[in-house]
């Protein structure tokens, strides 16, 4: 793993399953790109209807509770533009549908980079003290948004319904994926690091003290890898034209 050394672009897109999973794999590099002057843009593909098990749960006050708490998670770490495409949470699947979504953001915001969820990334069992389940909405929201970026975004007779309403085709430079298996790259976010917590506590109905201890234990080992204190690890794919 290596230092992330490259350039920040003027405009990045973030693509997510639920409100949280950004802040938590991505928060402290997207509070160190904006600070660095790019402009920022979230987008949530479900609606975080499924973050509970109480019996009694009123569906749609929570669909607006996490509406809520991410937009404020999201202006700490200097993003102000955050859409949600309101996909049932729980049962997501990478369909055309959700791949024309997706294109037709890019296609609009025109971003450099992208970052994504990583769609390879099923469990991790390799480590005796930690198992994890990928969740599918993270692998279908993966999949979707790594097709619409290629080709679908680039390509002009993808989806021509889009081109009809004036939405040109667009290429992106870089993938960012996060939470991802393999990551080649870690950006150091040891000044960003307390923006990082404040916002991942922005996701009151969801997360726990202990829980934010373990991402941020995560973080510094990254961090130890590259020789920074806190960092956080991406699969960069860079397809830069000249
Ligand atoms: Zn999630």
């Amino acid at each position: 793993m290596q230092l992330d050394l490259y350039p920040v672009p003027a405009r990045i897109l973030v693509i997510a399953a639920h409100p949280d999973d950004i802040e938590i794999g991505a928060g402290g590099s997207i509070a160190s790109w904006t600070d660095a002057g790019a402009e920022v843009q979230f987008c949530i593909v479900t609606d975080g209807s499924a973050g509970s098990n109480d019996p009694d749960y009123d569906k749609a006050a929570l669909i607006q509770r996490r509406i809520h708490e991410q937009r404020e998670a999201a202006a700490v770490i200097g993003v102000h533009t955050v859409h949600h495409l309101g996909y049932p949470d729980g049962t997501l699947q990478p369909t055309l549908e959700l791949r024309r979504d997706l294109t037709r953001l890019i296609r609009q915001f025109r971003p450099n980079r992208v970052v994504i969820m990583d769609p390879t990334l099923k469990m991790l069992n390799d480590n005796e003290d930690f198992h994890y389940i990928n969740h599918p909405d993270h692998v279908a929201a993966g999949e979707a948004a790594l097709y619409a970026i290629f080709p679908s975004a680039e390509t002009r007779p993808i989806f021509p319904e889009l081109l009809a309403k004036g939405l040109e085709p667009h290429h992106v430079d870089e993938v960012y994926l996060m939470l991802a298996q393999d990551a080649n790259i870690a950006v150091d976010i040891s000044a960003q690091m307390e923006r990082k917590q404040q916002s991942i506590r922005c996701h009151v109905s969801q997360l726990r003290e202990d829980e934010i201890d373990f991402f941020s234990k995560w973080d510094r080992q990254i961090g130890a890898a590259v020789g920074v204190e806190y960092a956080e690890p991406f699969k960069v794919m860079r397809f830069i034209r000249a």
